[in-house]
């Protein structure tokens, strides 16, 4: 018998978390229906009732719904505490347990996968949304040196600081002191800036140098304004989020299951398709 999971989140219908958990359910011999449900915050809670009612086992969530999905959890994983934004839901009795696992997918992309050594790097995140958030914890367990938090909002990198709680290595700075920050070992995008053909702010130069690495959390057309940036000034790597989304995804899988899948057939097969798309433009 099939298990029902499905991906929330507004708007949805470009999600590939459909087609990658089709792929590991297959991989793992496992009968999964998995589908993308696309609602806004104030109907999010009565559609996952409804979900739940129709046999959810487990779902994602992504933008915007993170954060209310954390607020409706009747428990929580360490990593979705100090994150507050969840985006993995497991159905447990008439209730929902709340993981995160966006920063351990960031991680094992990173790490296993394009071969960085995140230790002693001096960071810079844009962004204090929920993948900030969710990242943020997983980066300084991953040994990272300082952490600098930029955000438009200056004060959603307060509160995400004041969660991370480690004052003499995570700084927080305005988007104007950018220019006097200096070099970073790692730079990594966790905004929204540039979706929807909005244009990107202007970053300084000094940011970046042949040893940096960019991190774009975004992944296809969204990527490309940082990346292209970042290749300009010469960082040596230039990374979009395709393979965090892979692991990530791998990561709820194996919640649910309880058998991690292998990530590298999809991750190709996505890469394969995600270069032609570049190529075409
Ligand atoms: P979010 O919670 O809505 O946060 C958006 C962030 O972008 C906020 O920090 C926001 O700043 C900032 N921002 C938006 N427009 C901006 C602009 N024009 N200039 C500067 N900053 C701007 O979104 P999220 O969930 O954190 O997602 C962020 C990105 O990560 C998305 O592109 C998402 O697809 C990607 N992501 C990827 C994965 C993956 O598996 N690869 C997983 C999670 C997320 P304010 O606070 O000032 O509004």
């Amino acid at each position: 018998m099939s298990r029902h999971y499905a991906v929330f989140g507004h708007p949805v219908s470009h999600s590939l978390s459909p087609r990658i958990h089709a792929a590991f359910g297959k991989q793992a011999g496992i009968a999964i229906e998995y589908s993308a449900i696309d609602v806004e915050p104030s109907g999010f809670d009565a559609a996952l009732q409804d979900f739940a009612a129709r046999g959810g086992a487990g779902a994602n969530v992504t933008l915007p719904l993170k954060e209310a999905a954390y607020a409706l959890c009747s428990d929580t994983t360490e990593r979705a505490r100090r994150a507050g934004a969840v985006n993995t839901l497991i159905r447990n009795g008439d209730a929902w347990h709340g993981d995160n696992t966006d920063g351990v997918g960031l991680v094992r992309d990173l790490t296993e996968r394009q071969g960085l050594d995140l230790r002693a790097r001096r960071t810079l995140l844009l962004g204090a949304g929920g993948a900030a958030r969710g990242v943020a914890p997983a980066l300084l367990d991953a040994g990272i040196g300082d952490l600098f938090i930029v955000n438009r909002t200056p004060a959603r990198a307060d509160a995400l600081a004041d969660m991370l709680g480690q004052p003499g290595r995570v700084h927080v700075r305005y988007l104007d002191d950018l220019r006097n920050l200096g070099e970073f070992d790692l730079v990594l995008n966790a905004t929204t800036a540039a979706r929807d053909g909005g244009s990107f702010p202007t970053l300084p130069r000094s940011l970046l140098g042949r040893r940096s690495a960019a991190v774009s959390l975004s992944y296809g057309e969204a990527a490309i304004p940082f990346l292209a940036w970042a290749r300009a000034q010469g960082a040596h790597e230039s990374i979009d989020g395709l393979g965090m989304l892979v692991e990530q995804a791998a990561e709820s899988f194996a919640r649910w299951h309880g058998t991690r899948p292998d990530t590298d057939r999809i991750y190709g097969e996505l890469r394969a398709e995600s270069a032609r798309l570049v190529t075409a433009d």
